[in-house]
C-alpha cells in the first residue's frame, strides 16, 4: 500500500538536548530501533514555536496538534480543568486548584501535607459553597484541584491567591483590571466559604485529631479563560487518542476531544513502564486515525541534570519502540516537544529532531536518530505547526489549494 491511514506520534518529552563534551544524550545512547527507522524515514529539525521561542510542554503540545499557542492558550486552568473531567463552555473562566493547609493566615503546606483523597471534601465544596454564578469544583491527583467559573461578565485577568512559598499569606485575588472586579469577588468569595465547610469537615477533624495537617484552605492559580476552538476531530476529520502519564498533557488532549487511554503502571517518571505505553498505543490504532504517545522520562533527568540517566532512559525507551518498528500502512512520527538540555536544566529553544516513517515517505540520508543528524534530512528545519500538515498531505486527507 502507497498512502498511509493512521498516524502514530511519538513524543519522547524533552529528550532533546545540548552538546557536552561533543556528545547529547542522544547521541551517546545505545538506539538501534530508532536509527533503523530514521534511516527508513525522512528526518530533520522543528522549532517548537518558532526560533528562540523557550516553550512549554502544553503550548508545546498545542503546537505538535497543529493549534496556534499564541491563539488557543490563555493559561494552564482550562487545560487542569479539562484533565480533570470539567466539561468546559466557551467563556468559562477556569482556574488549577490546591487543598493547602493555612494557620493563622499563612500557608504552611501548600500540598496539605500532600494529602491523597479529596474526593469527600471536593463533594463538600461543590455542595457548601454557594456563589452568584455557576462554578464546578472537581478533584485531582493528591492535592491538586481544578474549578471552573461560568456565567455571564468573566475574566480571567485575576491575580492568584497562591503565595507560591510556605510561610506566606494566603493572597487575597485581585482585578487586573476594572472587567476583572466580579471575577476577584467571586473567587474571594469562594474561598472564604470553603474554608468554612473544610473547616469543620468530618475528615479535616479526623486529621487533626491523628496529628495530620487539615486541609483548610484552596488555593487558586493559572487564571485561563475558555476559548470556542475546533476539537481535533472537527480540524482533521479523525479520530485521535492520547496516551500520556502526565495530567497536562492528559488535559491536552481530553480539551481537543482526543480519547485519553490510560495505562496502568505507566506514571510520569523515568521508572515508568514504557513497554506498556506502547502496547497500548498501538492497540488504540486499531480504532483510532491519530495517537499522540507522551513518553515523559527524559526530561525529567533533563530538569534534574543527569546525564547518565537520561542517556539510558533513551536506551530503555528504544527497546520498547520495537513494535512500532514493524507499523505497517501506519505514519510514525518520532520528535520531542521541546530541548530539556543538561546544561540548562529546564527547556531551552533549542530545534528538536523530527522522523517520519511510513509509505510514500522521501527517504533521505539520514542514518542515526539525534540532534545533529537530523538537520541533514529531508524536512529540513520546520516548526511543530507544520508537522499536522505535513501529515494530512501524506496521509491524503487535504484539500487542495486552487485550481
Ligand atoms: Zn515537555
Amino acid at each position: 500500500m502507497s498512502i498511509a491511514r493512521k498516524i502514530l506520534l511519538v513524543v519522547l518529552d524533552g529528550v532533546s538536548d545540548r552538546p557536552i563534551n561533543g556528545k547529547t544524550p542522544l547521541l551517546m545512547a545505545k538506539k538501534p530501533n530508532l536509527d533503523s527507522m530514521a534511516s527508513l524515514g525522512i528526518n530533520g529539525i522543528m522549532d517548537p514555536i518558532a526560533p528562540g521561542i523557550r516553550p512549554g510542554s502544553d503550548v508545546a503540545h498545542l503546537a505538535l496538534l497543529g493549534y496556534d499557542p499564541y491563539k488557543v492558550y490563555t493559561g494552564r486552568g482550562p487545560i487542569e480543568a479539562a484533565g480533570v473531567g470539567i466539561h468546559l463552555k466557551k467563556g468559562d473562566v477556569a482556574f488549577r486548584c490546591n487543598f493547602a493547609t493555612r494557620k493563622d493566615g499563612i500557608v504552611i503546606d501548600r500540598r496539605a501535607e500532600r494529602i491523597s483523597d479529596t474526593t469527600e471534601l471536593s463533594k463538600a465544596i461543590q455542595e457548601g459553597v454557594k456563589l452568584d454564578t455557576e462554578f464546578i469544583f472537581k478533584r485531582s491527583t493528591g492535592h491538586r484541584a481544578a474549578m471552573a467559573l461560568r456565567g455571564d461578565g468573566l475574566s480571567s485577568h485575576v491575580t492568584a491567591s497562591d503565595p507560591k512559598h510556605e510561610g506566606e499569606p494566603v493572597r487575597r485575588v485581585d482585578a487586573l483590571g476594572p472587567e476583572a472586579e466580579r471575577t476577584a469577588n467571586l473567587l474571594n468569595e469562594f474561598i472564604e466559604q470553603a474554608e468554612k465547610v473544610l473547616e469543620d469537615h468530618p475528615i479535616n477533624i479526623e486529621r487533626k485529631r491523628s496529628g495530620k495537617l487539615p486541609a483548610n484552605t484552596i488555593l487558586i492559580r493559572g487564571a485561563g479563560t475558555v476559548q470556542k476552538t475546533e476539537t481535533f476531530s472537527e480540524k482533521y476529520g479523525l479520530k485521535g487518542a492520547v496516551i500520556a502519564a502526565t495530567g497536562l498533557i492528559i488535559g491536552i488532549g481530553k480539551m481537543y476531544g482526543l480519547d485519553y487511554i490510560e495505562t496502568k503502571g505507566a506514571t510520569g517518571s523515568v521508572d515508568s513502564d514504557v513497554s506498556a505505553k506502547v502496547k497500548n498505543a498501538i492497540n488504540a490504532l486499531n480504532d483510532h486515525d491519530f495517537v499522540l504517545l507522551n513518553i515523559k522520562g527524559a526530561d525529567e533527568s533533563g530538569h534534574d541534570g543527569l546525564i547518565e540517566k537520561k542517556t539510558q532512559f533513551i536506551g530503555k525507551v528504544d527497546k520498547a519502540l520495537e513494535p512500532i518498528t514493524c507499523l505497517k500502512d501506519t505514519l510514525v512520527v518520532v520528535t520531542a516537544d521541546h530541548s530539556t538540555p543538561i546544561a540548562v536544566r529546564n527547556h531551552s529553544a533549542d530545534p528538536v529532531p523530527v522522523m517520519i516513517k511510513g509509505p510514500g515517505i522521501r527517504v533521505d540520508d539520514v542514518r542515526t536518530y539525534d540532534e545533529i543528524s537530523a538537520a541533514t534530512g529531508g524536512l529540513n528545519r520546520i516548526r511543530s505547526m507544520d508537522l499536522m500538515p505535513i501529515l494530512m498531505d501524506l496521509i491524503d486527507h487535504t484539500k487542495k489549494f486552487g485550481e
